[in-house]
């Protein structure tokens, strides 16, 4: 990891300035369709690569490839996809989709059942089995180096067992060895420990998907998204070509954008969680706030979405976007390992926040998570029939759908961009003002609504041509009334 650090990264940052001078170029020729220039960025990539190729390698193979974190991430996605398949749910139908005579994909809404259910095993599911007391090796604590600092821990899993054993000693009840003796959490801690190859293994994972989809879209009858079918294998490759890959009635964009990667995140937290308790276990320290509210904030954020699992069906991932290495690896890899970033942050790092600071984030949060869960579901609903939300005045417009002009929808255009991008805010200023690190979420959300609602913007103006610019006199706004 050093010599990567100091060598090979260095040459890749050299390579960044003309990478970006390309991006931007092309960015600036097509505002719209910046996908075209991010892969400027990757066609470039080799280049840099290939004198360091050799370090980079031995990054992998020495650090971060780990056989066994590849293997829970495969029983990750393979135990959601089972609770997807069994578990029950109302099924909905989808847009009806272009030039497909009406056509609509039924999808089955079960998302929530999933995170409940995945939560249980996460916390009661392990097994633990009889082990003789000589064999735990148990020192009474440990201490261990992480990075620049020094932490003293007790092993309290292993310590518990020990007791236990003890305990069923005296009461004359020894459990013969490898008997199951029950049930307790997973050691989600490990999730911190490994977090980088945990990390990479997702990444292998996303982009073997991909792969798998992209060959699986030259079948015969395969629909194929309109972005997704340049004959530029990589740009292709990226965007994706088929639009709603199926196996049967098995979804695959559908699946992967709510539940391997979204409930990762909250498994994840819990994680970064755990390892705070193992490190402050021999001080007896209780957790500290700041990361006790990331994880409630952001387990409700994921439980928010899967609830309203039927408003995705509505979104441009679903009824637009092919599904290709950006989605997959977007849902698999980048969400839950960067999300999770202010939780992994704030594990070592004693963050004190007054009761005032604490009151004021929460508050920022309840407001954020109110603008964006009432626009969304407005919009939701008035979508699914305009007459059940009466109090909202629309304009009616050539394409036949009608555009709301007032209510949330009347103060901005993207009112619910501002909500949700409020709630990040709150969940990054919860890691304290001291590092810019943490505050890497907002920054990265900020850029990516602006972006998403310019490409919004756009496929509407397409959509509704001079109703959208009559429709955009109306509503001036776009994130914030009189002010942007
Ligand atoms: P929107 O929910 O804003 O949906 C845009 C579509 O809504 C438009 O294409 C149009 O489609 C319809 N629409 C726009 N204005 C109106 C109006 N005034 N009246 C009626 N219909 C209108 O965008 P997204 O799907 O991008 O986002 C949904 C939510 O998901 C947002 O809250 C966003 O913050 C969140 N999100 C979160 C991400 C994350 O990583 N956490 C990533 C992306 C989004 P039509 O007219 O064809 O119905």
């Amino acid at each position: 990891m050093a010599h990567f650090l100091t060598s090979t990264l260095p040459a890749l940052l050299r390579a960044l300035p003309s990478t970006f001078s390309t991006f931007a170029s092309q960015a600036r020729r097509s505002p719209h369709n910046t996908a075209s220039a991010f892969m400027a960025i990757i066609q470039h990539i080799p280049g840099a690569l290939k004198a360091r190729g050799s370090a980079l390698v031995a990054l992998v193979q020495n650090e971060l490839w780990d056989p066994l974190a590849f293997a829970c991430i495969v029983a990750w996605f393979c135990f959601q996809v089972v609770l997807e398949r069994l578990l029950p749910g109302e099924v909905a139908l989808g847009v009806p989709l272009l030039g497909a005579e009406g056509l609509r994909l039924p999808y089955k809404l079960n998302g929530h059942l999933a995170f409940w259910i995945s939560l249980l095993l996460l916390v009661h599911g392990c097994p633990r089995f009889a082990v003789p007391v000589e064999d735990e090796g148990i020192l009474p604590t440990i201490v261990g180096d992480e990075g620049d600092e020094q932490f003293v821990y007790t092993a309290s899993a292993a310590g518990d067992a020990v007791l236990q054993h003890a305990g069923q000693a005296a009461n004359g009840a020894i459990p013969v060895l490898g008997e199951l003796t029950g049930f307790g959490p997973f050691p989600l801690e490990k999730l911190y420990d490994h977090f980088p190859q945990f990390a990479f293994a997702a990444v292998v994972f996303s982009f073997g998907l991909s792969l798998l989809l992209y060959l699986a879209s030259f079948r015969k009858g395969a629909r194929l998204a309109d972005g997704g079918r340049s004959g530029n294998v990589m740009y292709d490759f990226y965007m994706g070509r088929e639009l709603n890959p199926r196996l049967g009635s098995f979804d695959w964009k559908y699946f992967c954008e709510l539940r391997p990667g979204l409930i990762g995140w909250v498994a994840l937290n819990m994680g970064m969680l755990m390892k705070q308790q193992q490190l402050q276990a021999v001080t007896g320290e209780p957790p500290s706030w700041p990361l006790v509210l990331v994880n409630v904030f952001q387990g409700w954020y994921v439980l928010d979405a899967l609830l309203n699992e039927r408003a995705i069906l509505t979104t441009m991932d679903i009824t637009t976007d092919g599904f290709g290495f950006m989605l997959a690896f977007g849902d698999l890899a980048w969400v839950p390992f960067t999300y999770s970033l202010q939780a992994r942050y704030l594990v070592g790092r004693p963050v004190s926040l007054s009761t005032y600071a604490l009151a004021g984030l929460s508050a920022m949060h309840l407001v954020g998570y109110w603008i964006f869960r009432q626009a969304n579901s407005t919009k939701d609903a008035f979508r699914r029939d305009p007459t059940s939300v009466p109090h909202v005045r629309y304009m009616d417009t050539i394409r036949g759908t009608k555009l709301m002009v007032s209510g949330w929808w009347g103060w901005a255009r993207k009112i619910n961009y501002t909500g949700d991008w409020l709630m990040a805010l709150a969940w990054c200023g919860l890691c304290g003002p001291t590092h810019v690190l943490p505050y890497f979420y907002a920054i990265y959300f900020g850029i990516l609504l602006v972006h998403r609602a310019a490409r919004d913007d756009h496929l509407c103006s397409l959509k509704y041509g001079a109703d959208w610019q009559k429709y955009k006199k109306e509503v001036k706004w776009l994130f914030l009334p009189g002010i942007y």
